[in-house]
């Protein structure tokens, strides 16, 4: 819009500085959507350079030199190695007002691809000892190129911001390597949400079972808190034709399996919340005439509040060591705790979530259930208030049993949603830093850590 055409649009309303401020919005909102549609291709193209060439978690190296490079000539302020191989980038805005981070993960998984792409993947590793494909089965190529797109939009509309916008390439979202740091978590550590400081954070996750157009969200706790556990139960060994002069350790193990199930049935408060106790494996012995030492099994633990966690962890301790003390066994319960619940800030939420129906329309912006999956996303949430959605990924008209789970070789993609996760990403970064310059509710906000 020219000067005169902005007198004319402002003539048509009425004139006064709030019509003022009403047009520039309008057409900066009008510009960056168009911009986001001309990039289409482009991001297009990123995304499956990614997806041909997928990294495991902390190994991301190319993927991090090329986003580096895209910033650095974007012209921001760009650090790398941040939390291992991540990525930060900074755009400063024009105007003053608050510091906004959007988020997008990079890794790959250990997972051989089946889809016939052109772009499919022939990485091939060692993992756990193991030969495997590499692949980006949970669509992380699709978040690095949507948010490389919306920086570029961001950057095109730089002098008209007000405020800040830290770009996060993040490391190991599934999970470092053994014996290694990574994540959300490392970055977090080392500062990333410090200098300058983060009012808010965005981030999005394609969705493989939700149609391209649509948007998904949910307000407070929207995945799991995800917790592992390691029971180690001793017996006695003994000769398996002479149980009484041992104490056998199976037995011990399938009661306290089965113990264990009793914790969401009849201790979780379900109609706060969902929870899940799986055993994922359970290991004892070598042969069938020999009662063994000890058995051993591990599971994975979720929950949705920090309530329910501590009583998760209280009553696996007390079931598995209970037990084995009947049995006149000995069990020995670590639990690891890993990912935070995803908690989107209730206040947040509503303030954004029209900023999601402008760009996708009304009808496209729907609440989910809670997922029982996990997010390392939690890790900011924890420090700052964020917001987290589902970004559709499905092809329209797909039967969603047709279309394949995130970690399968047979995941797939549809790329007409990336559009939508640019002017979404876009959108709440402005009208944040619109609404904040009008002083709403940003000071009211409060991270989930509490
Ligand atoms: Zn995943
Ligand atoms: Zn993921």
């Amino acid at each position: 819009m020219n000067k005169f055409q902005l007198y004319t649009f402002m003539a048509v309303l009425g004139t006064g500085t709030l019509q003022t401020a009403f047009g520039q919005t309008q057409t900066l909102n009008a510009r960056m959507e168009k911009m986001a549609e001309n990039l289409e291709k482009k991001v297009v193209t990123w995304r499956r350079d990614f997806h041909q060439h997928p990294e495991l978690g902390n190994r991301e190296f190319q993927t991090a030199a090329k986003i580096a490079a895209h910033l650095q000539s974007l012209g921001m302020e760009v650090k790398t190695g941040v939390g291992k191989t991540g990525v930060v980038g900074l755009l400063k805005g024009g105007k003053p007002g608050p510091v906004i981070a959007l988020r997008a993960d990079m890794d790959g998984l250990p997972v051989t691809e089946r889809v016939d792409l052109p772009f499919k993947s022939e990485a091939r590793t060692e993992y756990n000892g193991q030969q495997t494909g590499i692949m980006h089965a949970c669509g992380h190529d699709t978040h690095v190129a949507i948010l490389m797109g919306a920086a570029e939009v961001l950057a095109s509309v730089k002098n008209d911001l007000r405020g800040t916008v830290k770009f996060i390439f993040q490391p190991a979202e599934e999970g470092a390597p053994t014996g290694e740091e990574g994540g959300a978590y490392l970055m977090v550590k080392e500062g990333v949400l410090e200098n300058p400081k983060v009012d808010a954070i965005f981030g999005l996750h394609i969705n493989s079972q939700t149609e391209v157009g649509t948007i998904k969200y949910r307000p407070g706790a929207t995945m799991a808190a995800v917790d592992s556990y390691a029971i180690k139960i001793k017996g006695k060994q003994t000769h398996g034709a002479n149980p009484w002069s041992g104490v056998d350790p199976i037995v011990t193990s399938a009661q306290v399996v089965m113990g264990l199930q009793t914790i969401v049935s009849r201790n979780v408060n379900l109609t706060d919340n969902a929870a899940v106790v799986t055993v994922g494996a359970l290991h004892g012995g070598i042969r069938q005439n020999i009662i063994p030492e000890e058995a051993n099994m591990i599971g994975t633990i979720r929950t949705f509040s920090p309530e329910a966690q501590k009583l998760v962890h209280r009553r696996i301790n007390e079931i598995a060591t209970n037990i084995a003390e009947s049995a006149g066994a000995q069990a020995d319960v670590k639990i690891d705790v890993m990912y935070p619940v995803t908690y989107n800030d209730p206040k947040l939420t509503d303030q954004m979530v029209p900023s999601l129906e402008a760009v996708a329309g009304k009808n496209n912006v729907k609440i989910t259930p809670a997922a029982t999956g996990a997010e390392d996303f939690s890790f900011y949430q924890q420090k700052v208030p964020g917001f987290f959605y589902f970004l559709g990924g499905m092809t329209k008209g797909k039967k969603v049993e047709d279309a394949a789970p995130h970690h399968t070789p047979d995941f797939q993609i549809d790329e007409g949603g990336f559009v939508l996760g640019m002017k979404s990403l876009c959108r709440l970064t402005t009208d944040y830093m619109e609404q904040a310059s009008k002083g709403i509710a940003v000071k009211e906000l409060t991270a989930s850590g509490k």
